[in-house]
Formats: structure tokens, sequence, C-alpha cells
């Protein structure tokens, strides 16, 4: 075998220890020399961004956090750090918070100290997202990578068990469209394949037991090299299809991800047979699609889209608005036809072996 390819790793510090959090934010407070912070929070996070007052130099606390950011909220919280004079950002929350804190990143170039509550991942990648006029725009940049992540499993230990699951399943996907994403690579896969062992392990004790400290700590772990491996590799059909259903039709992000993953798995791994190995090996299963809806049936994940407000009169629209985005280099052709029957499926809730057999899959695929 002859190995050839380009990787990049991107920098970055990681601070992990359950009950840590406040002594690893201010350290970095510290290290940074930050005199003037802004502590970026929502709803249930708020308390940890109160205790962080007592200790760091907050000049700043902003709580208008909302999923997808859009352009206005961006604008808002922008203005407000300019004006403050703020240098460091603090974000503690989830992917949303994370979100915002790059958007201000993004125009101003102050660094994020990232304090994650959920397995979104957004904390370990260069990619932001902002929404205007119901369209999600994604870019990289290195300004909005945080210059520091600080993992606590302590604060996900209230992330009540459904949205562990699909938060957990939305790192998944991270992992396993790493495999065959733009710039897949022996690097990026090994992260990916060491991130699904150990989400599919902890997501089960934390389904077992909500809060079980190794199963946090290991699903926050696993999200980490999920996210590590997909700012590398790129984004692959998975993240293309749930992008215009999260940016254009406001569906969920986490319950999202966690539907539509079994049927990209089941339409690509024929065509991918390293990945295949890779995802049925690191969930001891026979086969990777099989160890994948195992893992599902475990957790009681979300399966369909019509429960979290999709319609299907939206399907033929949001297969053209995908076509045009999925990767060339993907393992098997995608076609506006195919999209249709996979997510018709998806809406459906249609159990992913049965799509990947159908005659409508068939069909479009020889159309
Ligand atoms: P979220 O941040 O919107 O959080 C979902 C809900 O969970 C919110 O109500 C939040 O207040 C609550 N919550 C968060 N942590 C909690 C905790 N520990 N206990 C109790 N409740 C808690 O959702 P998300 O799935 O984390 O993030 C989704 C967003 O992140 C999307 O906008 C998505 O596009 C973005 N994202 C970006 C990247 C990237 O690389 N740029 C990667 C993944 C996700």
């Amino acid at each position: 075998m002859t190995l050839s390819f380009t990787h990049e790793t991107r920098a970055g510090r990681v601070l992990f220890g359950a009950g840590l959090a406040v002594e690893n934010v201010v350290a970095e407070v510290q290290r940074l020399g930050a005199a003037r912070v802004m502590v970026v929070t929502s709803g249930s996070q708020a308390a940890l961004a109160r205790s962080l007052a007592d200790v760091i130099p907050v000049a700043l606390t902003w709580t208008d956090v909302v999923q997808h950011v859009p352009l206005e909220t961006a604008a808002r919280a922008r203005r407000a750090a300019t004006e403050a004079g703020i240098d460091v950002v603090v974000a503690v929350g989830g992917g949303s918070t994370t979100g915002l804190a790059k958007a201000i990143a993004l125009t101003t170039g102050i660094p994020i100290v990232a304090v994650p509550t959920t397995y979104a991942g957004s904390e370990a990648t260069d990619v932001w997202g902002l929404t205007e006029d119901g369209r999600k725009t994604t870019g990289s940049d290195p300004r909005v990578l945080p210059v520091a992540i600080v993992y606590d499993a302590q604060l996900t230990r209230d992330l009540p068990v459904g949205l562990s699951v699909a938060s957990g399943l939305n790192a998944i996907a991270h992992c396993v469209d790493s495999l065959w994403a733009p710039r897949a690579d022996p690097i990026n896969a090994a992260l990916a394949t060491e991130g699904i062992r150990a989400l599919a392990a902890g997501l089960r004790a934390v389904v077992a037991t909500a809060d079980d400290a190794d199963g946090r700590d290991r699903a926050l772990l696993g999200t980490y090299l999920a996210a590590t491996a997909f700012a590398s590799a790129g984004s692959g059909l998975h993240h293309k299809i749930c992008h215009v259903l999260g940016g254009t039709y406001g569906l969920p992000h986490a319950e999202t991800h966690a539907v539509v993953l079994p049927y990209v798995a089941a339409f690509t791994l024929p065509a991918a047979p390293a990945a295949e190995r890779r995802l049925a090996d690191a969930l001891g299963a026979s086969t990777g699609l099989g160890g994948l809806e195992s893992l599902r049936r475990d957790l009681h994940a979300p399966t369909a889209l019509r429960d979290h407000g999709f319609s299907e009169s939206d399907i033929p629209e949001a297969a053209r608005l995908i076509v045009s985005a999925v990767p060339p280099s993907h393992p098997r052709p995608v076609t506006e036809a195919v999209l249709r029957v996979l997510l018709r499926a998806a809406w459906a809730g249609t159990p992913a072996d049965d799509f990947a057999h159908s005659a409508d899959l068939e069909a479009a695929v020889n159309l």
C-alpha cells in the first residue's frame, strides 16, 4: 500500500477535567492577559457564567443566543463587544453559543475560550455559520477557532438524555461523514474511528444512567475527536444535507443529524469499503450499518424528520438545493432523484436497511 496525502492540524489548547471548568477558565484568561472579558451564555449555563464573574474580569455578559446565528443577532453582539473594549470572549454553552462567539471573532478577531456543554463540537472547528433570510451561510476562518477549549463533563450532567443522544449522534455523524469527506485521510480517519468508539460507549452509559461520570467524560472526549476529524476532513454528503434542512427549513440541528445519518450511511457504505470496515470495527458489529442501527436502538434515537418539522412537500426543493453542494468526491454518485428517495425515507422514518434495498432507490440510481 502506498500513502500520499496532505493533512492539516489546527492549533488549539484542550483543558479536560470534570469539575475544573472555573479553574481552567481562570488559567486561560490569565494566560491570555485579558482585562475585559465578554461571557456569552444562555439558558441553564447562566449559573456558571455568574460564578465566573467573581474570578475573572467580566465586562459584559451576553445571553441573546439564537440557533443558527441570525445575522442581526451577530451584529448586535459584535457592536456590544467592540463598544465594551472586549479582549477575550468566553463562550459557555452548546453549539449555538459557540456559534455566536465565532460570529464575533470573525469580524473583530477577539480570541475565544470555549466551554462546551453539548456534544455539537463547534469548539474544535474553524467553521462559522450565519443565517440571513432563511439561508445559512458557512465558511472557515482561522480567527473563529477557539484558542482554548475547557471541557468539564459536570456541565453536561443536566443535558437531558434525549438531547444528549441527539447531540451525541451529531458528533458520531462528524466521525462517519469524515470517513468519505473531501479531505479524508488516514489521520482524520483514525480520530474519527476512536471518536465513534468513545461516543458509542459514552452515550450507552448516559442512557443507562444520565449522570454517569465516566459515560459523560467519554462522550465529551469523543466529541472533541469527532470535531477534530470533521474540521480536518471537511463536510461530506451528510453535512450538506443537514445544512440545507437546518438553514432553509429551520429544523433542529442535533435531531436532524441524528435522523439523517443512517440513510447517508446505508446509501454510501456499499461503495466505501474502508469506511465500512472502520465503522463496523468501531461499533463491534459485523456490518457498519448494523452497528449503527443497533446503537440507535439502544439509545432510543430520533427516527423521522416529520417529527421535527420537515414537510413531505419540501422534499423536491430540498433535493434541488442539496445536490449542487454534494462533494464530487463522494464514493457513490448522488443525484436529485437519489436525494428525493433518501429524504422521503428520512421524513417517514423508513428503516435504513429497507431504504438501501428499496425499488425506489434502485430506480433512482439507475435513472
Ligand atoms: P444548542 O446550542 O442550540 O443547544 C440546544 C439546547 O440545549 C439549548 O436550549 C441550550 O440552552 C440547551 N443546553 C445546552 N447545554 C445544556 C446543558 N448542559 N444542560 C441543559 N441544557 C443545555 O444546540 P447544539 O446542538 O449544541 O448546537 C447547534 C448549533 O451549533 C447549530 O447552529 C449548528 O449549526 C452549530 N454547530 C456548528 C458546528 C461548527 O463546526 N461550526 C458544529 C456543530 C454544530
